[in-house]
């Protein structure tokens, strides 16, 4: 994997194991997104499972051949177990060890544990090129969402972006706000940053649909934003617009995305009416507050997730 330059200057400010408010808007336009990426990552699935490595292999391809975003590549970061049970249970991660299924959705394949391991070194590496003011996504699987502390589910193993917020938080980040898009409510993301004071959650999703939480509010800083199926594209945007309201007056420091990308029109998991573009919107939208952010890749299941990936990378780069 070819490990991209990084063009974008550093502020003197930043200091390294603290975060600051660092303003993107301040930084040289030339600069890429980041993307980070193993491949190996695509080396696991199953006949009988809705995950396909063939579209994080499609995706890729794309984004590699595409020549109206500069792009950077970079490898997931090693992850020490320390940093992985800030937000899971010492048994948690022994039984991810075990060639058990945990359930229909969310098989034990061969070498799971490395595969998920790895994911979060994708986030973990995101959340450090956010720190250094670059835009970042982590193009890994599994997802993790939907794993809570003691238990795999919906296909997610470890909770790759709420093992990253902790270690943002653990960093100096004072306030980090999470922004989930996926159209699945991000269950296990809630119940790791649940009552974490300067964590906050905000979650649009439909419902009912998988798991069948996220119907309201829990704590003081986990807010869902439940959308019927079937709802109209417009009505579908403004729920979403309404969440990033909120998550900007909760004035963050650091913005970590869980981006879904299967509220898409023409997934097959949801019945959701979102289009490229809308991905685009989300992108430009959260790319204009100018708070540093990383973003990581949960879900999207149709053979457009390529085009939906990179028009959502193309809007937080302002393109
Ligand atoms: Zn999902």
């Amino acid at each position: 994997m070819p490990v991209g330059r990084v063009r974008k200057r550093v502020p003197a400010a930043f200091g390294p194991a603290k975060f600051s408010s660092v303003n993107l808007a301040d930084y040289a336009h030339n600069s890429r997104v980041k993307i980070i990426t193993d491949e190996r990552c695509t080396g696991y699935e199953s006949r009988a499972h809705p995950e396909r490595p063939a579209r994080i292999a499609k995706s890729l391809e794309k984004l590699r051949a595409q020549k109206e975003l500069p792009v950077s590549w970079a490898e997931p970061l090693p992850v020490e177990d320390e940093i992985i049970l800030r937000a899971h249970s010492q048994a948690h991660l022994a039984r991810l060890a075990q060639p058990e299924d945990f359930d229909g959705d969310t098989p034990a394949y061969p070498n799971i544990a490395e595969h998920a391991r790895r994911s979060v070194g994708g986030a973990l590496a995101a959340l450090e090129a956010a720190r250094k003011g670059e835009s970042a996504f982590s193009l890994m699987r599994p997802p993790g969402h939907h794993a809570t502390r003691d238990q795999a589910m919906g296909f997610c193993y470890l909770n790759s972006i709420a093992i990253a917020v902790l270690q943002a938080l653990d960093g100096g980040a004072p306030k980090v706000a999470v922004y989930d898009f996926d159209v699945h409510h991000g269950n296990g993301t809630e119940a790791i940053l649940l009552h974490q004071p300067r964590a906050s959650f905000f979650s649009v999703h439909q419902h009912p649909c998988y798991p069948g939480t996220g119907s309201r509010n829990v704590g003081n800083n986990c807010f869902n934003y439940p959308v019927a199926p079937h709802t109209g594209r417009k009505e579908y945007r403004s729920v979403l617009a309404h969440a990033l309201e909120d998550l900007k007056a909760s004035k963050p420091d650091l913005i970590a995305l869980s981006a879904g990308f299967d509220a898409y029109a023409r997934d097959p998991l949801a019945q959701e009416t979102l289009e490229a573009e809308d991905y685009y919107w989300i992108g430009q939208t959260i790319g204009k507050l100018a708070i540093p952010v990383f973003a990581v890749l949960e879900g999207g299941y149709s053979n457009d997730l390529p085009v939906l990936i990179l028009a959502f990378l193309k809007g937080l780069d302002g393109r």
